[in-house]
C-alpha cells in the first residue's frame, strides 16, 4: 500500500494503484470516496505564449498549491501533462466535495508571477463519488472525466458527474437545430411553484426552459443551454424567454395574490451591456408589475466580471425587480464580495438540501446560509425539497421559501394555473 500520508505528488501509475486500494478500503457505508480531476484551462496557450520554461514553472506552482490544500489522507497526483487528481477518502457526499472544489478554485484563481509575467491560473474540475455515483474505481475515474469534459465544453468551473451523463453526448448538430428552434419558437416554458413557509401559500414560480425536438424528443436542458452559451444563441433564447415568461405570468390567477416569476440568466447573458434597458422595455410591453420579477444569477456568472455586472444588476433592481443568487454555496465568491452583491434573495443549491434530514453537516451549512441571508436582509429559498421531513426541518430553520418536487415538479403554464387554483395548505402540511 502506498503511504497515503505522503506529501508527494503521485505519478499516473502510482495514482491508479492507489485508486484501487482506496476503493477497496472504502467500506464505511456512510462515507464516500471523492475524486476531483483538475485541468488547467488554456495551458497550451500559456506554453505557446510564454514558453515551456514558464509552463513548467506553472505546473510546479500548481503542484505546490494542491499539496498545500491536501489533508492528511488525501492524495494528489499529476495524471496528465496539465491534469491533476485529488482523491479524498471519507467525505460525506456531494456538498462536501463541492467545498473542496471551492477551496481549489480559491487557491488557484490568484495570479502567479512567473518570469516577471503575471499569469492567472484558471481551472476546470470534474467531480465523482464512490459508491454514490460509481460502482468501482474505473467508473469513478470515468465519471470524473465525463464531468470534467462537460465543465470544459460548457465553460463551467466545475461539474459533478450525474447518471444522465452516461447517455451519450448529443450526437446531432445541436447548434443548427437550435437555430431552427429559435426561428420556429420551438421552446416551451415550464413553471415550478415556490411556496412561502410562513403563510403556507404560493409565492411564485421559476421559469424553466424546455425543448422538445421534433425528431430527438425532449433534450436535457443543461445540455442545450451549455451549447447555446458557447455559441451565443443563448441571447435570442433569453429574449424569447423573458418575453414569454412575462406574457404568461400576466395570465395567472391572483387567488393568492400576484405571483412572482423567476427567470434564469446564464453567465453569458450577464455580459450584455443593455440587459437592464432590455428588461425595462419588455416590462413596458407586457405591462407587468416589475416587482413580480426575479432574475436568478449564479455567483460564478457574476464573478466573471463583477464591476460591470454589479452595475447592471443594480439597474435591474432599480426597475423594482429582484435579484436571486442561484445555486448558492457552490460558487466561490469571497465574503468581501458577498457584502456588495446586489441581491434580494439567496437560493440554496439542491446539493445541500437533498440529504438534509440525515446529514448534520448539511444542516449546519444550511442554517449558516439562512443566518447569513437574514443578517443581510435577504430572502432565502431552499430548492430541491422532495419530502415532508425536509420541509418541516427547513420550517424550523426559518427558511422563507420552498421549491421542489414535494410541492410540484415543473408544470406547463396551464398545469401551473390549475395547481394554483386547487392549492390547499392542508394537502402539504399534516
Ligand atoms: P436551476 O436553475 O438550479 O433549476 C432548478 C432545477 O432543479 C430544475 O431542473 C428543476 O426541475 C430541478 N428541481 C426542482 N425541484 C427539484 C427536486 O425536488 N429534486 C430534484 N432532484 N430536482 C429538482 P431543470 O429544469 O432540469 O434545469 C436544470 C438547469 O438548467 C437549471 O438549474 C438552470 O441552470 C438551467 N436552466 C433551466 N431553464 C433555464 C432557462 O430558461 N435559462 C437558463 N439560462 N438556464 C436554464
Ligand atoms: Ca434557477
Ligand atoms: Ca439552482
Amino acid at each position: 500500500m502506498l503511504d497515503s500520508d505522503t506529501t508527494q505528488v503521485l505519478n499516473r501509475g502510482e495514482f491508479f494503484r492507489c485508486l484501487d486500494e482506496c476503493v477497496a478500503q472504502q467500506q464505511d457505508g456512510q462515507a464516500q470516496l471523492g475524486l476531483l480531476l483538475i485541468d488547467i484551462n488554456r495551458f497550451n496557450r500559456i506554453n505557446a505564449i510564454f514558453g515551456f520554461n514558464v509552463g513548467d514553472e506553472l505546473l510546479q506552482n500548481v503542484r505546490q498549491r494542491l499539496l498545500s490544500l491536501k489533508r492528511k489522507k488525501d492524495i494528489v497526483a499529476q495524471i496528465g501533462n496539465d491534469e491533476f487528481a485529488l482523491l479524498i477518502p471519507g467525505i460525506k457526499g456531494e456538498s462536501h466535495a463541492l467545498l473542496a472544489v471551492n477551496k481549489i478554485i480559491n487557491t488557484m484563481c490568484s495570479e502567479v508571477q512567473l518570469n516577471d509575467s503575471p499569469i492567472a491560473v484558471d481551472v476546470a474540475i470534474g467531480v465523482s463519488l464512490y459508491p454514490q455515483l460509481a460502482v468501482n474505481g474505473e467508473a469513478l475515474l470515468q465519471g470524473a472525466s465525463t464531468a470534467l469534459r462537460e465543465a470544459k465544453s460548457g465553460g463551467f468551473t466545475h461539474r459533478v458527474f450525474s447518471e444522465q451523463d452516461t447517455t451519450p453526448v448529443l450526437d446531432w448538430d445541436v447548434e443548427s437545430e437550435l437555430d431552427n428552434a429559435i426561428r420556429d419558437r420551438g421552446f416551451e416554458i415550464h413553471f415550478q411553484p415556490k411556496v412561502n413557509i410562513k403563510t403556507r401559500l404560493p409565492y411564485g414560480a421559476e421559469a424553466l426552459m424546455r425543448w422538445n425536438h421534433p425528431q430527438h424528443g425532449s433534450v436535457p436542458v443543461d445540455k442545450f443551454i451549455a451549447v447555446a452559451e458557447r455559441t451565443g444563441q443563448i441571447m435570442p433564447m433569453t429574449d424569447w424567454l423573458i418575453n414569454s415568461a412575462m406574457r404568461q405570468a400576466c395570465e395567472w390567477p391572483t387567488c393568492f395574490g400576484e405571483q412572482t416569476v423567476s427567470i434564469n440568466l446564464s453567465p453569458r447573458v450577464l455580459h450584455e451591456p443593455d440587459l437592464a434597458e432590455y428588461i425595462e422595455s419588455a416590462v413596458n410591453i407586457w405591462g407587468i408589475d416589475a416587482r413580480r420579477l426575479i432574475f436568478e444569477v449564479t455567483e460564478s456568472g457574476i464573478m466573471a466580471n463583477p464591476e460591470q455586472i454589479f452595475e447592471m444588476l443594480v439597474r435591474v433592481q432599480a426597475l423594482g425587480a429582484g435579484i436571486s443568487i442561484d445555486d448558492f454555496g457552490t460558487g466561490y465568491s469571497s465574503l468581501a464580495y458577498f457584502k456588495m452583491l446586489p441581491a434580494n434573495e439567496l437560493k440554496i443549491d439542491k446539493a445541500f438540501i437533498t440529504n438534509i434530514t440525515n446529514s448534520p453537516q448539511d444542516q449546519s451549512l444550511v442554517s449558516a446560509v439562512i443566518a447569513l441571508s437574514k443578517g443581510f436582509g435577504l430572502g432565502v429559498v431552499a430548492e430541491g425539497v422532495e419530502d415532508y421531513d425536509s420541509l418541516k426541518l427547513l420550517e424550523q430553520m426559518k427558511c422563507d421559501l420552498i421549491q421542489g418536487f414535494y410541492f410540484s415538479r415543473p408544470l406547463t403554464n396551464v398545469g401551473y394555473q390549475q395547481w394554483l387554483d386547487s392549492y390547499q395548505p392542508e394537502n402539504y402540511w399534516r
